[in-house]
């Protein structure tokens, strides 16, 4: 994973080479030695990541000032009787903070998992922009209760020097459970929540497996995922970061600390849940009608290639049916555009309603429809369209109460074995289109099919 990181590291000689550690671990390293090199630097290009050597605080203030639209995840490295201060820092902004002695590796695990982290939200945050540009609604902010911390103990008997720390936090609502336990509920979890997965150093197999599990498994795959280690950093905790961990807490964190953290993963996740909402709204709106919500004629046409597919591979049945609404003009000029909508409106709910699930119902042009009905025989096919054409009939809407007829035309994909015509999904639409025409010629309000008019 490259990237571009901006280094400030005021002093010549540091007991760790940063710079030469992050370099050989192929990333762009630019460094600046002091505040004026720094200002020369940072507003020119986007960084992935600053890595402040120690500094203060009110440093880290003064320089994310200079990059204030950067949002750049921040790691501090701080001298080891440092500690004093860690809770300044992270309140200033930093994402993590090591303290010396480090090793290469602690550094690197730490700076992947942000990076990613980076990514996904730079990836969300281009494709929910775009939504906002297409003119796609913002998802709507979901109602937050208390949040909660949900501590998955892999030994269910031990008691651990973290927990103790948990139960002390009174932001946080509390449940403890196991990896068994885990995935055997249903039901989806409140969005403000975490999991801490404990002691994960005692059983690192069984560890990595349940992180690996959780960030494939639909109910926890985008859940904020916190280790807590009993001891300090092991190989175990580092390899937990790049399988997806999003932080680690320690037993040398203070309360406050552990309480931060947490709450930074759960508004990194409340953001990027934000805007997954909004990206998958952006799907849903680019293939449905907004005015009926039914699926848009560009959806139906790569639906109806699908089904037509698997109906020519499986030998199987496949009708569908146009449906065009009969002088539909006059509605609008009679009582207006609006009752016009509503009609429409009211027969695409008709049409839901009549269908079996696993038919698809498109609203095709202005006032007309298509239906796909796989795995339906002509008689089938045929009974619906006619129970439509008589409910359409029956309809009466709205206080003007318009009374509306439609047409219909039927065709279908008969089994090679009774036609030897290979047709083509294109061609089946075509053929409903001239049995519509048929049913409009012959007087309206009526189904025709495609076959009749062959024979
Ligand atoms: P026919 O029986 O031959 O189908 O006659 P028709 O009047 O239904 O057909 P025509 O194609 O002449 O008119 C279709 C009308 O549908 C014209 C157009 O204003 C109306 N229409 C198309 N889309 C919408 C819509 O979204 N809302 C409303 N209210 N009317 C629409
Ligand atoms: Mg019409
Ligand atoms: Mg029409």
């Amino acid at each position: 994973m490259s990237g571009h990181l901006l280094l400030y590291s005021p002093k010549t000689k540091t007991q760790l080479p940063v710079g030469q550690i992050l370099r050989d671990a192929l990333y762009h390293v630019t460094t600046a030695s002091s505040r004026a090199e720094f200002e020369s630097y940072a507003p020119h290009r986007i960084w992935d990541c600053l890595i402040i050597l120690g500094g203060s605080p009110s440093l880290l203030h003064q320089l994310s000032a200079i990059t204030p639209n950067q949002k750049m995840p921040i790691i501090v490295i701080l001298e080891a009787h440092n500690s004093g201060c860690r809770m300044q820092f992270l309140r200033a902004g930093a994402d993590e903070i090591l303290q010396r002695p480090i090793t290469g590796k602690a550094l690197l695990s730490r700076l992947r998992s942000l990076l990613r982290r980076r990514r996904a939200h730079q990836e969300f945050t281009l494709r929910a922009d775009t939504n906002r540009a297409l003119g796609f609604h913002e998802a709507k902010a979901v109602f937050q209760s208390k949040p909660k911390c949900v501590v998955i103990q892999i030994h269910h008997d031990q008691t651990h020097a973290m927990l103790d720390k948990f139960h002390a936090l009174k932001e946080y609502s509390l449940e403890i459970t196991t990896p068994a336990a885990l995935f055997l509920t249903d039901q989806k979890r409140p969005s403000n929540l975490c999991y801490i997965l404990l002691d994960i150093a005692q059983n690192p197999l069984i560890a990595h497996n349940l992180l690996l599990s959780m960030r494939t498994h639909d109910l926890t795959r985008h859940a904020a995922i916190i280790l807590a280690s009993a001891s300090i950093e092991t190989a175990t905790t580092l390899a937990a970061l790049d399988l997806g961990a999003d932080d680690v807490l320690f037993p040398t964190f203070s309360g406050s600390e552990i309480a931060h953290r947490i709450a930074t993963q759960l508004e990194h996740k409340r953001v990027n849940d934000h805007l997954r909402a909004m990206v998958q709204e952006g799907f849903k709106a680019a293939v449905t009608d907004p005015l009926t919500g039914l699926y848009n004629r560009r959806y139906a046409m790569t639906h109806l290639c699908h089904q037509f597919q698997r109906a020519t591979q499986g030998q199987t049945d496949l009708a569908l049916f146009v449906l065009d609404l009969d002088f539909f003009k006059r509605v609008n000029d009679t009582y207006g555009h609006a009752a016009g909508d509503q009609v429409l409106r009211r027969v695409a709910k008709l049409l839901q309603h009549v269908t079996r699930a696993s038919d698809m119902v498109a609203r095709f042009g202005g006032e007309e429809f298509l239906v796909v009905l796989p795995d339906a025989s002509a008689e089938i096919a045929g009974n619906i369209a006619e129970r439509v054409c008589t409910m359409i009939r029956r309809l009466k809407i709205g206080p003007n109460i318009i009374e509306i007829t439609a047409s219909i035309g039927v065709s279908l994909r008969y089994n090679a074995a009774q036609t030897h015509v290979h047709l083509t999904a294109q061609e089946l639409l075509k053929q409903a289109d001239r049995a519509l025409y048929r049913a409009k010629a012959m007087g309206r309000d009526r189904v025709s099919y495609f076959a009749e008019q062959a024979a």
